[in-house]
């Protein structure tokens, strides 16, 4: 077998992937970036939205973003509408074209000396004992040993990396949102809001939604909860009836089918010579589901720490902590905030999220945030929403 080395392989070419080899190969790094698709971003699996703050890891531009949003409609069960949104708004959503941004960040990591390899999937790690010293890799010229001083797995929801390397990463299927989508055009649609849709028929344990890409096209999807999924109880039954209901003259252009994990970080994603980054770390808001810019802060530290680490010559799992501990630092917090949330708003019934709604109708949120929504709901229902508080203040 055909061997190679490099200081650093990242597995997944995801913003995960892609951000922390641009992140150790601008530290002088010598970094392969390899993914199993045949291109980069292709095919998508994802709703595309994310808040301006996607601008601290790149800078915005036409060729990834679809649309602007000004602004959210949340629909509760029996049809009351919220808005988030107002003039003096200062948060702006994108709807990206994810075929584009991942190739976007991806030309980003080559750009500061990255080498990136598609078509090449990992199929197991190499070890010495405890320590992590490379995988093997399938690609279009036969199998390859691939040695590196540390690894990298961005390799998504189902990551392997983390498994092979004896980190615990199993979810319960209560933890995973099992989402369906279409992306439909010749559809009405407000352009500039993104919209959400919630209800024990319309999405058990989620929701709907429905984020504009411009032309009167949008991603309509849905994600329920893995443990409510069943024979014909499937996300993809609920999406059928949800378009049909909504949309009955749209039509589909691409299907889409995926999980999100929603458990909340793994307590250790670092172990000798080895860190997981993005999905693979579960670094997702259990509450709304996005991942995309947790994959990117984390994954910059992740590119850091694991600079530092291979300077100092110490890529032992007592060094990398430092990068779970900045993670948890940076925003660890917020996702164990939103995982509680998440139990407390699941166990609420239709009536419940409806009188919730109807505390809210006629006011207009300046703030397009679900803390902003939150606090928002509990100064209306101090006494209803007693146990939330404790958890959110
Ligand atoms: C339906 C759906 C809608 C979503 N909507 C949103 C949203 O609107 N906003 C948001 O913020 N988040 C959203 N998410 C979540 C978001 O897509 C993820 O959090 C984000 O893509 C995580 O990035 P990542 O780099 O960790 O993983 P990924 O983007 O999944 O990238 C992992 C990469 O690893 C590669 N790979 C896997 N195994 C191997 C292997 N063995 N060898 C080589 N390569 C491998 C894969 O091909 C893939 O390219 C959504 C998810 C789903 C499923």
């Amino acid at each position: 077998m055909k061997e190679e080395r490099y200081d650093v392989v990242v597995v997944g070419a995801g913003p995960a992937g892609s951000v922390t080899a641009r992140t150790a190969a601008s530290q002088g790094l010598d970094v392969l970036l390899i993914d199993r698709k045949q291109e980069i971003g292709v095919p998508v699996c994802c709703a595309e939205g994310v808040s301006n703050a996607v601008e601290r890891y790149i800078q915005p531009d036409k060729r990834w973003i679809c649309a602007e949003v000004k602004g959210a409609n949340i629909y509760s069960p029996d049809g009351t509408k919220i808005t988030l949104s107002g003039s003096k708004m200062e948060e702006v959503g994108y709807v990206l074209d994810r075929k584009e941004f991942d190739k976007a960040l991806a030309t980003e990591a080559a750009s500061a000396g990255a080498e990136v390899r598609v078509k090449t999937e990992v199929y197991g790690i190499i070890t010495d004992g405890t320590h992590k010293k490379g995988v093997y890799v399938r690609g279009m010229d036969g199998n390859t040993r691939i040695y590196a001083d540390i690894i990298v797995g961005a390799d998504g929801v189902e990551s392997k990396i983390g498994r092979w390397a004896g980190i615990n990463t199993h979810l319960k299927p209560s933890e995973l949102c099992i989402c369906a989508e279409y992306l439909m055009c010749n559809i009405e649609i407000e352009e500039e809001f993104s919209e959400f849709f919630l209800g024990e028929k319309v999405a058990p344990r989620g929701y709907a939604w429905v984020f504009p890409k411009g032309e009167n096209c949008a991603n309509v999807g849905l994600g329920i909860g893995g443990d409510v999924s069943k024979d014909k109880h499937r996300a993809m039954d609920y999406l059928r009836a949800f378009v049909h209901d909504k949309f009955p003259a749209g039509e589909v252009m691409a299907e889409i089918y995926g999980a999100v994990p929603l458990s909340g970080p793994l307590h250790k994603s670092v172990s000798d010579g080895l860190v997981l980054v993005g999905d693979a770390a579960r670094h997702v808001n259990p509450l709304t589901g996005g991942g995309i810019l947790y994959a990117m802060q984390a994954a910059e530290i992740a590119g850091d720490v694991i600079a530092k680490a291979i300077h100092e010559g110490d890529t032992s799992e007592d060094r990398l902590k430092e990068y779970d501990n900045r993670c948890r630092s940076e925003f660890g917090k917020r996702l164990e905030t939103a995982l509680k949330a998440k139990e407390f708003f699941f166990r609420l019934s239709d009536d419940d999220l409806n009188t919730l709604a109807h505390s809210l109708e006629g006011i207009n949120l300046k703030e397009l945030s679900t803390r902003a929504l939150v606090l928002e709901l509990i100064k209306r229902n101090p006494r209803r929403l007693v146990d939330l508080a404790k958890i959110v203040l």
